[in-house]
């Protein structure tokens, strides 16, 4: 199978529901493939030493097709796992190609920007959600498609696992998100939703108990890439804005669990307060006379309640991972969960000094960790712009780059090449490595492969070559399995078919 043929259209719900009604009658001949919880020993367990898992979107199965998409995913990428992305309103794992960038050798070759949604992709069950204002989020992107209902028995059938991929984004106009989002540094309401908010926490432990009782699946792939305050006032990540002035939360719940914990909610504002005025002082290029790090450095010392409230932050984002986890096993204890690790907890120091691989390895079944080689190149170089518009604005980019490389274990291009060249196969492989020890064996480690994630025009697009290349860095650095990343919308075939070779090279 080569170059498949183009759609050059949105699959109608006809022609969905074709092979939808075709499925139904497939799992009304053979029950227990159907879509109700399956007793273990009632699945098909296939022999399979590694779990070689891609993400995939509800719209690639709408516009090509479930049995297609399977066939695809498993003669080409060697896939024995789907994580579906079941929950998001973000376009990383949801929807078509990123508008702005060319479309992949499959699937339809329009933008999706009319219809595009996102929202829940499965069928929101309202018993579970009567503890949550947050009631209504039906994605409605592709009519009455409940994408579990559609993609598990053609799975099951197959003997693949099926993970429903959570992501924590939302969008303003969800009926019920205007109640519960976080407040900002200066009392205004942010576009984010407080993890602290007891209706939050019970929309997502309601969401995946809904996933894990009302459909067979295997489990749930977590993801919230958000950072606390005080990364996002020094913009310490690889995101283009710093926006010091817009740090969160100082809600009421927030204001509460600080209390609890003896922070003095005062102290930590004002502390926020000034930070934004060095900040901006920084980004102005007004120098202090000690220097712009000693100045950040002082105002750490002298104001700890930044530090502690940026940790808070943490706390509600792990404290939801747990009661997350909680949750799935609650529902099915055979079931398992992971957690995404965000690319930030490679390129940031101060990231990966907030939290422990083996803490994080012992609320999860498995971890996914970010390896992303090919746009990594860009997003280094973004992160190092950032902190040397500000912490480190007094060091060149180029001598920080070097500097910060050697604090990560990083052997790579220098700043002006790697936006074109990426990051390495070398990088995919310390990377993985350095998880595993982390992990000290609590979990599974499965890296996270970029293929095909847009990048600037001038910046590294990922090749047969390298996809091959840093499957194989992965494996054989002794990954637990890969997950393919991040949306089947965005690969190209040929980078999947390489993929699939270095699985069958190593022996996933
Ligand atoms: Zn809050």
């Amino acid at each position: 199978m080569e170059t498949e043929p183009s759609v050059p259209r949105r699959a109608t719900r006809r022609d969905f529901l074709g092979s939808a009604a075709a499925l139904a009658a497939a799992s009304a001949m053979a029950p227990h493939l159907g879509a109700r919880p399956a007793a273990a020993e009632e699945r098909i367990a296939p022999a399979r030493k590694k779990t070689i898992g891609i993400q995939v979107g509800a719209v690639s199965f709408a516009d090509e097709g479930v049995e297609r998409v399977l066939d695809t995913l498993q003669e080409r990428g060697a896939v024995n796992t789907l994580f579906l992305t079941t929950f998001t309103y973000g376009r990383g794992l949801a929807g078509r190609q990123i508008p702005g960038h060319p479309f992949p050798d499959h699937g339809a070759q329009e933008s999706d920007e009319a219809f595009f949604h996102g929202g829940n992709y499965a069928t929101p069950h309202p018993r579970f959600y009567e503890g949550t204002v947050l009631k209504q989020t039906r994605a409605p992107d592709h009519g009455a498609l409940d994408i579990l209902e559609a993609v598990l028995p053609a799975a099951r059938k197959r003997g693949l696992q099926v993970f429903c991929s959570c992501e924590d984004q939302w969008r303003s106009t969800v009926p019920g998100v205007d109640q519960v989002l976080e407040i900002d540094l200066y009392g205004r309401k942010a576009s984010t939703l407080c993890l602290l908010h007891p209706d939050v926490r019970a929309f997502w432990t309601a969401l995946v108990t809904d996933y894990c009782t009302s459909y067979a699946v295997d489990g749930v792939l977590f993801f919230n890439e958000r950072n606390g305050p005080l990364l996002n006032a020094l913009g310490a990540s690889h995101f283009q804005s710093i926006a010091s002035s817009r740090v969160t939360c100082f809600c009421e719940h927030h204001q509460r669990a600080a209390r609890e914990q003896g922070i003095d909610f005062e102290r930590a504002r004002e502390g926020y307060r000034r930070l934004d005025e060095l900040v901006k002082a920084s980004l102005e290029g007004k120098r202090p006379s000690d220097g712009h790090f000693v100045e950040f450095l002082r105002h750490l010392v002298e104001y700890p309640e930044v530090l502690a409230w940026d940790k808070l932050f943490d706390r509600g984002k792990h404290q939801v991972l747990a009661e997350v986890r909680a949750a799935v096993k609650k529902a099915r204890a055979d079931l398992e969960v992971g957690f995404h690790i965000e690319h930030v907890n490679s390129f940031n120091p101060i990231f990966r000094a907030t939290r422990r691989y083996d803490d994080l390895a012992e609320k999860a079944d498995f971890l996914k960790v970010v390896v992303y080689n090919n746009c990594g190149g860009e997003r280094y170089v973004r992160f190092i712009d950032n902190l040397a518009s500000t912490l480190f604005r007094d060091v060149p980019k180029e001598e920080l780059l070097r500097f910060m490389s050697h604090l990560l274990g990083y052997e790579e291009k220098g700043y002006g090449e790697l936006p074109a060249s990426g990051l390495s196969p070398e990088y995919v492989r310390r990377e993985t490595k350095r998880a595993l020890a982390g992990a000290k064996g609590k979990c599974k480690v499965f890296p996270g492969i970029d293929i095909g994630i847009p990048t600037g025009k001038a910046s590294r697009k990922a090749s047969p070559e390298d996809t091959h290349a840093a499957v194989r860095a992965a494996l054989e650095a002794g990954a637990d399995g890969l997950i393919f990343s991040r949306k089947y919308s965005e690969m190209r075939l040929a980078n999947l078919s390489a993929a699939g070779r270095a699985v069958r090279e190593v022996g996933g």
